[in-house]
């Protein structure tokens, strides 16, 4: 996971909450079921695709196309139904970690108070789970990656540095085995060749040889399209250790 940054709310979005906040409170007052439709609209959709670079907001798998993947609600709607327009709940998210992992998942601090309705966040909530929306949050702080083996097999492995660290890991589905096979060759076929032609660099040549070929290192592993920068980012710290101290990695 990585810090991401979010762009002005879409027109769609707030002219959809006009009509559906209220929409919603009729249908709580009657004892119907809410319709939660109006917060996927493919403009919506298309935002938080182009903000987060076309990746899933918890794993960092680059997706094909938005619409086969779910606009999620950070704070699950079936319990925050008054969030379900908010812009600032919504995030880009694969299939597999919202249908397959978070579904409804939205745990607490147990010493914290969770919203009641209507009640915008913060309030008394101090969630369990990153959102990597929240400026106030480093995800690298968090969680990181260890390198262990698997018979002859490299694993790159998420670990929790905090409990919410923990916590994301097990609710995102962050080490599930598809994901840890996909780390493996990230690793072996993307980080660890740059990774090599960068110490070929600083062996042979002058500094600013070097400094070009650290830029072409981090030039590849962290376009933002490219996926999984922060797992790039924690094999480079640990391949390069020393060989890097002058340099700075990307947030
Ligand atoms: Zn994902």
């Amino acid at each position: 996971m990585i810090p991401l940054r979010r762009s002005p709310e879409p027109s769609k979005l707030s002219s959809q909450r006009a009509e559906r906040l209220e929409d919603a409170r009729m249908a709580l007052a009657s004892g119907e079921k809410i319709d939660f439709d109006g917060y996927n609209e493919p403009e919506i959709k298309k935002q938080l695709f182009e903000d987060q670079s076309y990746k899933c907001a918890f794993c960092e798998t680059r997706q094909e196309q938005a619409r086969y993947n779910d606009v999620e609600h950070f704070r699950p709607k079936s319990t925050y139904w008054w969030l379900a327009w908010t812009w600032e709940n919504l995030l880009f998210s694969c299939v597999y970690c919202n249908r397959d992992h978070k579904k409804t998942l939205f745990p607490l601090r147990g010493s914290s108070q969770r919203l009641v309705a209507e009640e915008l966040p913060p309030g008394g909530e101090l969630p369990l789970l990153l959102d990597p929306y929240d400026a106030s949050i480093d995800p690298h702080s968090e969680i990181e990656f260890r390198l262990g083996h698997v018979a002859d097999r490299e694993r790159w492995q998420p670990v929790g540095l905090t409990a919410r660290g923990w916590a994301s890991i097990f609710a995102f589905g962050l080490d599930r085995p598809p994901l840890l096979d996909k780390y493996a060759d990230h690793v072996r076929d993307l980080v660890r060749p740059r990774v090599e032609l960068f110490q070929s660099a600083l062996e042979n040549t002058d500094r600013a040889t070097a400094l070009a070929a650290w830029n072409r290192l981090c030039g590849s592993l962290f376009a933002p399209r490219q996926d999984f920068h922060a797992l790039s980012r924690a094999a480079i710290a640990i391949l390069l250790r020393d060989e890097i101290r002058e340099y700075r990695l990307p947030l």
